[in-house]
């Protein structure tokens, strides 16, 4: 199943995409795709109310604005330098463990929305990343057992404030957390339609050109690996959100100048499976 959420910011409905392309409203089922969704039996209840009811259920206009594909999760927990190639562009060692941060929640909007260069921001710079969502509370996880608490994947764009990032002291969370940061979807997919996550072409362009370009094949730390990695330091709880970083091609990373956005840039990006997003930059008001 593809689940997406429509409608206004902050007032988003649950729907489907199928399998021939069509959106339906999803409303009727109940239920939004939040911890307790998935935490309880929500994608079979699902599944069933969609076999069921799909074919006869209102359909989404395709004009109509896509949301985050999941309600605001409990915690979003990224992973840095976790492709070999981008670790060494940004001039960083391998990591021998999984580099971990937090991105705040209220970064979380829809796929296409705008992106916001923060107030006085001068070095905000793109991630394509494989996002994944946990379906079953993961504590204390081991490697075997580690997919069965993966729900589904999705695409997401970790925008990050580089210069507030690294420059300015502390933690990453400062420069990854501002508003619109997070764009996620068009679609979450279930983790039966992606069966290999370490397998899947992963791109994104600016302004119509192609400068992200790799496979998940190439991370570091897999997902089976990062949740049970994870679960040894705080419980994983149903919806939240684990985006396992990106590869080369970043802003920062570009020779012999790094370059960030300005207004009016228009990024696209993809995951293979997973549909596509594209925001276009716009200034602080
Ligand atoms: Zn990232």
């Amino acid at each position: 199943m593809k689940l997406i959420r429509f409608g206004n910011p902050g007032e988003e409905k649950p729907g489907l995409q199928l399998d021939d392309g069509r959106r339906i409203d999803a409303s009727a089922f109940g239920s939004d795709y939040d911890e307790k969704f998935f935490g309880g039996d929500g994608l079979e209840r699902l599944a069933a109310w969609a076999k069921a009811t799909a074919a006869s259920a209102p359909t989404v206009d395709a004009s109509t604005r896509l949301g985050p594909c999941i309600a605001r999760p409990s915690k979003i927990i990224c992973i840095g330098l976790n492709y070999s190639d981008h670790a060494k562009e940004s001039g960083m060692p391998i990591p021998a463990e999984p580099i971990v941060f937090f991105k705040a929640t209220s970064a979380i909007v829809g796929p296409n929305d705008n992106v916001v260069i923060p107030r006085n921001s001068k070095k905000t710079d793109w991630e394509v990343e494989l996002a994944f969502v946990i379906g079953k509370k993961a504590s204390y996880v081991s490697e075997d057992d580690a997919m069965s608490h993966v729900a589904g994947y999705c695409v997401h764009n970790d925008y990050s404030e580089r210069e507030w990032q690294l420059e300015r002291g502390g933690q990453w969370v400062k420069g990854k957390s501002c508003d619109t940061f997070a764009p996620i979807g068009p679609f979450l997919a279930t983790s039966d339609e992606i069966p290999d996550p370490q397998n899947l072409k992963l791109w994104l362009k600016l302004n119509g050109k192609t400068i992200q370009n790799s496979s998940t094949a190439q991370m570091i730390f897999g997902v089976k690996t990062l949740v049970s990695y994870l679960s040894q330091f705080m419980s994983l709880l149903p919806g939240d959100l684990i985006t396992t970083g990106t590869p080369p091609g970043v802003g920062l990373g570009f020779k012999p100048d790094p370059l960030f956005m300005k207004p009016g840039d228009v990024i696209e990006l993809g995951v293979e499976g997973l549909g596509e997003q594209g925001q276009t930059a716009v200034t602080w008001q």
